[in-house]
């Protein structure tokens, strides 16, 4: 086995430790974060993320303050239930979980979110800031990505990364964060996407790919340059229910410099970079950025 395995567990536990500190030093302020989760229907998927969520706020020390409605919920009675939580001073962030039983507007229940409350970064606000090179709540997944890349070492100022997916929640805010003006970023970005022409011509000379397509065998071993580091974003299930992601990890692993694993590798990432959003959403409603 050539490449080095990007360890996503624990260092999503060396980040949950810190938002843990910070939110104990918060606490001796009289602030304590608050997550809302609002749930609609019986989807089992959604409980299950949902509750990782929620247990992983309490975990750190923040309150969780889900809130669950019935399948049949129209779009006044869920417009009506975020603007109590926007309202809400003890709420300091709040996530819609998709995705919705199918009569309700997702972006309008999105868009519905108080931008200063918006820690999916899914809204239009949270979405023209990170443009701007000025975000606020960038979306879970892709800054665990950037946070995964950095904690490990691995250096994306000047460097070639390629992005396969360019879907809103995944590939398209990560192009925007390693594009923006910093040291963890300064990257040169290409974001490729289903119509894109000869994808190995671009992945073969990436010094990082991400692959977030939602697509098995999306990157094989004879597209990544000798040494690259290799972020594997999708989540696959097996017949025997075992995940699995977008790279075929068997064959890459000997080509590759680093990469992760799924499981364990952005996954733990994702609900931890959550719980970062809501300590910085705390922090701003309280006046403390
Ligand atoms: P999506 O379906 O919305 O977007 C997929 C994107 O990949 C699209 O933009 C499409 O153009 C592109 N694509 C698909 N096949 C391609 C191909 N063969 N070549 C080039 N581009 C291709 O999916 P998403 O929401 O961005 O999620 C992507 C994957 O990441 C899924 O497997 C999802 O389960 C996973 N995911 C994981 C986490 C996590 O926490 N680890 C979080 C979110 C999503």
């Amino acid at each position: 086995m050539g490449a080095r395995i990007i360890d996503g567990k624990a260092i999503a536990a060396a980040q949950r430790e810190r938002i843990a500190a910070e939110v104990a030093a918060l606490a001796v302020q009289g602030v304590v974060p608050g997550l809302a989760a609002v749930l609609v229907g019986d989807d089992p998927a959604s409980h299950v993320y949902v509750g990782s969520k929620e247990r992983a706020c309490e975990k750190a020390g923040m309150r969780s303050l889900g809130a669950r409605l019935p399948a049949e919920t129209t779009q006044d009675a869920l417009h009506a239930e975020i603007d109590r939580l926007n309202a809400d001073a003890a709420v300091s962030g709040i996530i819609v979980q998709m995705p919705l039983p199918q009569h309700l507007d997702e972006r309008a229940a999105q868009e519905r979110v108080a931008p200063a409350k918006d820690v999916d970064g899914l809204g239009p606000v949270a979405a023209g800031r990170l443009l701007r090179g000025d975000p606020l709540f960038a979306p879970a997944t892709p800054l665990g990505c950037q946070v995964l890349l950095r904690e490990a070492g691995v250096a994306v100022s000047g460097a070639d990364v390629v992005i396969i997916g360019r879907s809103q929640l995944v590939g398209r805010p990560l192009a925007m964060l390693l594009t923006a003006k910093q040291d963890d970023a300064n990257a040169t970005v290409t974001l490729c996407h289903t119509a894109t022409r000869d994808l190995a011509s671009h992945t073969r000379r990436a010094d990082v790919v991400v692959v977030a397509a939602g697509r098995p065998h999306t990157l094989t071993a004879a597209m990544v340059k000798p040494g690259a580091t290799v972020i594997d974003v999708g989540i696959n299930r097996a017949e025997d229910g075992t995940l699995f992601g977008d790279v075929d990890f068997a064959e890459v692993v000997e080509v590759a410099g680093a990469i992760t694993p799924v499981p364990g590798g952005v996954g733990p990432m994702t609900v931890t970079m959550l719980l970062h959003n809501t300590v910085l959403a705390a922090r701003h409603q309280h006046g403390l950025a």
